[in-house]
């Protein structure tokens, strides 16, 4: 296994700046690209190296690992991890040293043995998304909006979701070049823009602005308005409307809330139009650590309208009464 210099495979240098990497790339790539030289096993193999080269140096913590490894590459494969007066005080990740390859011959897929101790874990899955596989690798956590009904929020619910997911361009394999130009796909990029599709799990419990996160997407949640309720944090309210001789005289009430479940609600003789009752547990339930809300109920009376003229009289006789 030879040390790798990806900056000499790339002619910059190690001060060179994400662009002039990129600039210098793109050059090469065009230059050996398998395309150009169909059959030429050289050119094809110079390919791979550039590829490989820029694999590395054009990912920020692959650089990094890079540059720390320099002249102590040796000792970093040999060492399983920071022994006791662990040298250089070099630290790399161990891990995933001597999972990949490890042979002294190349490694297949067109990358070195040295990439493959070094590199292989998801940097490789990354570069070998050939024109079969599409292999989906967000660049950053994905933020949706989604909106789930009241009922939803009480009972959870599921989404299917398509997130917009940078892939490898399958026409030019990522190179960004075709041939003598720019490739017309990606025009240049390298990477094209698709989508991957997931089913998320929405759990119970959540309110307006919660934040989910599910397969590497944060979903931020609305509730929808609902014309029945009024949701303040995990509490809900809502109206609900008695007749003047139950606000009166008493009664009971009943319906369902939002999750479905049946609960009924005793009225005392004498309530007020607008007084408020609350069912202690029957708002939002509880998650993320914060307890259930409470339901809050507000009557609303009705009175009576087109009287008889019995009714009348006896309206009057009770106002007299008072
Ligand atoms: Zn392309």
């Amino acid at each position: 296994m030879d040390f790798k210099d990806y900056y000499k495979t790339l002619g910059v240098a190690k001060t060179a700046t994400e662009k002039e990497i990129k600039t210098a790339y793109r050059k090469l790539a065009r230059e050996n690209h398998p395309d150009v030289h169909s059959g030429d096993k050289g050119a094809e193999k110079r390919f791979q190296e550039i590829n490989e080269a820029y694999e590395v140096l054009s990912d920020s913590d692959n650089r990094k690992k890079y540059d720390q490894l320099g002249s102590q590459w040796r000792n970093a494969g040999a060492r399983r991890g920071p022994g006791p007066g662990g040298g250089a005080g070099v630290e790399f990740d161990f891990s995933d040293l001597f999972g990949g390859a490890g042979g002294q011959q190349e490694a297949a897929g067109g990358f070195s043995s040295f990439f493959e101790r070094f590199f292989g874990g998801a940097g490789r899955q990354q570069a070998r998304g050939g024109p079969q596989q599409s292999q989906s690798q967000p660049e950053q956590p994905a933020s949706v909006d989604v909106e789930v009904s009241l009922a939803e929020a009480y009972s959870g619910t599921t989404r299917q979701l398509e997130i917009a997911s940078p892939q490898v361009c399958p026409q030019c394999r990522g190179a960004g070049v075709m041939g003598n130009g720019i490739c017309p796909v990606c025009r240049g990029a390298g990477r094209q823009q698709g989508t991957r599709r997931l089913e998320v799990r929405i759990p119970p419990g959540v309110t307006q602005g919660s934040k989910v996160k599910a397969q590497g997407v944060t979903m931020v949640i609305n509730i929808k308005p609902d014309p029945d309720y009024e949701i303040k944090g995990r509490d809900v309210i809502r109206k609900t409307v008695v007749d003047l001789y139950g606000a009166v005289l008493g009664t009971e009430v009943s319906f369902r809330t939002p999750s479905g479940k049946e609960v009924s609600l005793k009225v005392p003789a004498e309530s007020q139009n607008g007084r408020s009752f609350r069912l202690s547990g029957h708002g939002l339930p509880a998650a993320a650590g914060k307890p259930a809300g409470d339901l809050y109920v507000k009557l609303e009376v009705s009175l009576p309208t087109k009287l008889t003229a019995r009714e009348k009289e006896l309206f009057e006789e009770l106002a007299r009464l008072r």
